[in-house]
């Protein structure tokens, strides 16, 4: 099946961002003095060998070793450039005052970054027309059809794979230790600006080794949660969802 786009420039993309960023573009967007969050998330790794299964398989090579109680797990940290409202780059005219130097999700949206994520258009922000037949090809048969922005979704999961080591050093230079469960939600920490830029500087420059039994606290706002990492040995917190945990399921108690 074929997908066909072109971008409107309607700027919705552009609105309420939580866009994923690597080192190298939070740096500069932090630098510039806008918010950039981590989200962070957990799982149980009991053997350490990287999964085969192409989705755990995609997550551990972005995470990092940790421990959590007892329990071996693997952190993944998602650097996100956040904004309500519209994009501080976005202009009145709905275009991008930032086009040349645009982090490399705004080239690539709506297509998916995941390789086992289809895209839906229904998912998406952009209107109608943008999918248009006399559009120019975007996917034929799930695959992207053009190289450009193949390379692109390829260079973003690259800098993933090769940014977690730093992540690693940056969150502990941070004191960012609690992460949620994979698939239940996200631990957000939110330093100021500068505080980011000058823990990403140092981490990135290092070249010491990632702490394997660093601390992590796992945080969930669901009660069975709580009791299986209770089982598991782990060191699971109560958490509701605010500002400092985006939870994917409802809050029990
Ligand atoms: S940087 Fe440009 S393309 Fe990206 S969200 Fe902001 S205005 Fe939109
Ligand atoms: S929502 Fe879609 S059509 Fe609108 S600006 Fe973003 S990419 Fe373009």
């Amino acid at each position: 099946m074929d997908i066909r786009f072109d971008c409107t420039q309607c700027g919705r993309c552009c609105h309420d961002l939580r866009l994923p960023l690597s080192i190298d573009e939070a740096i500069v967007w932090a630098g510039r003095g806008h918010d950039v969050q981590l989200l962070c998330d957990a799982l149980p790794s009991l053997s350490g060998d990287p999964p085969e299964e192409i989705v755990a398989r995609f997550r551990h090579d972005r995470s990092f070793p940790a421990m959590s109680g007892g329990l071996p797990i693997r952190v993944a940290i998602i650097l996100v450039a956040r904004h309500a409202g519209a994009c501080p780059h976005l202009l009145p005219d709905m275009r991008c005052g930032n086009y040349a130097d645009r982090p490399r999700v705004c080239r690539i949206y709506p297509a998916e970054i995941a390789p086992h994520v289809r895209l839906d258009i229904q998912n998406k922000l952009c209107p109608p027309e943008a999918w248009a037949g006399d559009r120019p090809l975007l996917l034929r048969d799930g695959f992207v059809a053009d190289a450009g922005l193949g390379s692109l979704i390829a260079a973003h999961r690259a800098a993933a794979q090769s940014d977690a080591p730093a992540k690693a050093r940056a969150a502990m230079l941070l004191g960012a230790r609690t992460a949620a469960l994979w698939n239940e939600g996200y631990a957000v920490r939110a330093p100021a600006p500068d505080d980011l830029v000058a823990a990403l500087v140092e981490a990135r420059a290092s070249m010491e080794e990632v702490d394997t039994g660093a601390h992590w606290s796992i945080v969930s706002n669901r009660k069975s949660t709580l009791a299986m990492l209770r089982d598991a040995d782990a060191d699971g917190r109560f958490c509701r969802s605010d500002a400092g945990y985006i939870g994917f399921f409802a809050d029990e108690g």
